[in-house]
C-alpha cells in the first residue's frame, strides 16, 4: 500500500445523522482486477441493508473489508463515525495501528456461510468464549447473557451440546448468538443459509427476522435468497462490477427495477 492522499477525507464523521457504516469512494484491487470501484455506501444506525448481485460483483469483499480482512487501496471506511483502517494523527489520516484495528473490529459481528464454531466447546461455551477472554466480562455475567441469547435463537435446550451433535441450522443459530454475545454495533451476514439443507433454512431466517423486528441493530447482509431479502430489508443494493448499479426499497427494486442489468439479473434468478 503506497501513501495515498487522504487529505480530502474527514478525520471523523460527526453530527446527528452520521451513518453507522460509511464507505467513501472505497477501491479494492487484486492486481489488475478492480473488485470495488470507488464504492460509496452508507448504512444508517438500525438499518438492514441487503446486497445482491451476480457472482464476482464484490458483495463478499464489502463484508471482508468491514472485517478488516482485506487491505484498502483507496478511500476510507467509517464505522460509527471513526475511520476503520486509518486513524487521525497530526491532523491527517494514517494507517491504523493494531490497537485501533482491534477496537474498531470489536464493533462488528459476522456470521459466515460456514459457522466455524469451536468444535471442542458446547454451544454455551462457544458463546461465552469471546465475552470472557476478549472482552474480559466476568464469567457469571457472560453466562447469563449467553443463555439469554441462546434462548432468543431457540437453542436454550441445546446449550450443553457440542456442534457435532447439532444440525446445520442449529449450528448457524448458535453462531448468530455467539456473534451477538460480543455486543457488536453492526452485524454482517454472508450467505448464512447457503450451506444449509432447504428444510432448516427457515429456522435461521426466522432468527434474523426477529433480530430485525426486535433489535435496533445495524445489519448488512449478502444473500441469494431474493424472497428473504425482499421481506426483511429496509434497502436493497444491486451490485454490478464493484459498484452499486441500483438501490432502493425492496418493493421498488424488486417490483420496478429501473436499470437493464438489474432487470436481467432479477429475471435470471427468479
Ligand atoms: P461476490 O461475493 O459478489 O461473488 P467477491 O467479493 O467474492 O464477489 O469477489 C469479487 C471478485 O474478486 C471476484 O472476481 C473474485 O474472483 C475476486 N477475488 C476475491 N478474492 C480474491 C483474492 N484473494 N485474490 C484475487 N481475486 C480475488
Amino acid at each position: 500500500m503506497t501513501d495515498e492522499d487522504l487529505s480530502g477525507f474527514p478525520l471523523a464523521l460527526e453530527g446527528p445523522d452520521v451513518p453507522m457504516v460509511s464507505f467513501r469512494t472505497v477501491t479494492k484491487r487484486y492486481g489488475e482486477l478492480v473488485v470495488l470501484d470507488a464504492l460509496n455506501l452508507d448504512v444508517a444506525e438500525g438499518e438492514m441493508v441487503t446486497v445482491i448481485g451476480p457472482s464476482g460483483s464484490g458483495k463478499t469483499t464489502v463484508l471482508r473489508m468491514l472485517m478488516t480482512l482485506e487491505t484498502i487501496n483507496g478511500g476510507v471506511i467509517y464505522v460509527d463515525g471513526k475511520p476503520l483502517t486509518h486513524m487521525p494523527r497530526n491532523g491527517r489520516l494514517v494507517r491504523a495501528d493494531s490497537r485501533h484495528l482491534r477496537q474498531m473490529r470489536s464493533n462488528i459481528g459476522m456470521c459466515f456461510q460456514h459457522f466455524n464454531l469451536f468444535p471442542h466447546m458446547t454451544a454455551l461455551e462457544n458463546c461465552m468464549e469471546g465475552p470472557v477472554h476478549v472482552l474480559g466480562i466476568p464469567k457469571a455475567e457472560a453466562r447469563a447473557r449467553s443463555e439469554e441469547l441462546l434462548d432468543m435463537v431457540g437453542m436454550a435446550d441445546k446449550r450443553d451440546q457440542h456442534p457435532s451433535r447439532l444440525s446445520g441450522g442449529q449450528q448457524q443459530r448458535v453462531a448468530i448468538a455467539r456473534a451477538l454475545a460480543m455486543r457488536p454495533k453492526v452485524m454482517l451476514f454472508d450467505e448464512v443459509t447457503s450451506a444449509l439443507d432447504p428444510e432448516v433454512i427457515g429456522e435461521v431466517t426466522n432468527v434474523i427476522r426477529r433480530l430485525v423486528a426486535e433489535h435496533n441493530l445495524t445489519m448488512l447482509m449478502v444473500t441469494h435468497q431474493m424472497g428473504f431479502a425482499k421481506d426483511i430489508s429496509d434497502r436493497v443494493c444491486f451490485f454490478y462490477g464493484g459498484r452499486i448499479e441500483e438501490q432502493g426499497a425492496p418493493d421498488e427494486l424488486f417490483g420496478n427495477p429501473q436499470k437493464e442489468r438489474t432487470q436481467q439479473f432479477l429475471s435470471a434468478v427468479k
